[in-house]
């Protein structure tokens, strides 16, 4: 059987120089209108999706485009005061992820002493199961990506004493497979999603030393197809968004220079949108606020001098990190 490859091309039409200025507009434009078709169909996101835009503003140094008076006591509304857990909008239940997007969000504004962080970090801890694992919200969902939620969560608040670190770790240990990867749960396929979580897990416990660097960071390599995009899994089509996943873990992990930075730059600034701004999973495709902060987010990590610093860890702004204090480890080659 002949090798095929799942890839898209590049044609000449394709953007090659970031469209900063349409990439602004698109985010501080972005629902606006509350009839529009995607503001109604994304509202079990909202919180996760003001993050993205938020955050994809202040990379590229405009975050006063949006009003953060309004986004703050949107937070403190969707903040439930019986489990101390943030929903993505009013009226529905908590749930970690958006717990985090909360956090990161006001960390962006240096307003987390207009919550009760208490609350937050209980919530976080009432999370934790006896083998160290985290449940989603209360319908008992686990999975590796909400063990990454409570530590950074917890690291952002400062009150990483009310988990079991250590069986914390175990559990996230326990998911790690044969190729250096790790997948939701033990015995669970390697996923570059769920790597980014456990190796930024790993990056805020400080215990970056469990990985097997030399093996996973080859079979981050092998995602890169000959378009110069990243894909998640084996076989799979190249995403904007795995750019952002495997690129930040390698970056953790001291190996950004494993993959070839001008092929996949290429590929990123192809997915732009040159009429609308923003960027798409992957060249020709329409573009949404997720991909637009992974692309932005991928481009920072490569050097795009025209963004500001973006850590690895967490996906926020450099100086966010810095003045929260907080200190996510890579590694040093
Ligand atoms: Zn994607």
């Amino acid at each position: 059987m002949a090798f095929v490859t799942n890839d898209v091309s590049i044609g000449d039409s394709e953007p090659r120089e970031l469209l900063f200025d349409k990439h602004v507009e698109y985010i501080a434009n972005h629902g606006n209108d509350k009839n529009d078709y995607e503001y109604c169909m994304t509202e079990f996101l909202r919180m996760s999706g003001i993050y993205w835009g938020v955050t994809g503003l202040d990379l590229m140094g405009q975050l006063g485009r949006l009003n953060r008076d309004d986004i703050v006591d949107f937070i403190r509304k969707c903040h439930c005061p019986v489990s101390g857990g943030v929903a993505a909008c009013e009226g529905h239940d908590p749930h970690i992820l958006y717990t985090l997007s909360a956090v990161q969000i006001l960390c962006i504004y240096d307003a987390l002493d207009e919550v009760d962080t208490e609350a937050i970090a209980r919530y976080v801890g009432s999370l934790q199961q006896l083998d160290g694992s985290f449940f989603g919200d209360k319908w008992g969902e686990v999975d590796t990506r909400f063990s990454f939620c409570a530590v950074a969560i917890l690291s952002l608040i400062n009150k990483m004493s009310v988990i079991n670190l250590d069986k914390a770790v175990d559990f996230v240990m326990s998911c790690c497979n044969s190729d250096g990867g790790f997948g939701s749960k033990p015995n669970a396929e390697s996923h570059a999603g769920l790597i980014y979580c456990c190796v930024g897990f790993l990056s805020i416990t400080d215990q970056l030393h469990r990985l097997d660097c030399e093996k996973l960071a080859w079979w981050l390599c092998e995602r890169q197809l000959p378009s110069g995009g990243l894909n998640g899994r084996p076989e799979k089509l190249p995403d904007v968004c795995y750019s952002w996943w495997v690129l930040a873990s390698l970056t953790i992990m001291g190996r950004l220079h494993w993959i070839s930075a001008e092929k996949l730059e290429r590929f990123i600034l192809s997915c732009q949108d040159g009429e609308t701004g923003g960027f798409s999973d992957r060249t020709g495709n329409m573009p949404d606020i997720f991909h637009t902060l992974f692309g932005l987010g991928a481009l920072s990590l490569l050097g795009d001098d025209r963004l500001r610093k973006v850590n690895p860890t967490f996906c926020m702004p450099q100086y966010v990190i810095d003045r929260c204090k907080v200190q996510p480890k890579t590694i040093v080659l």
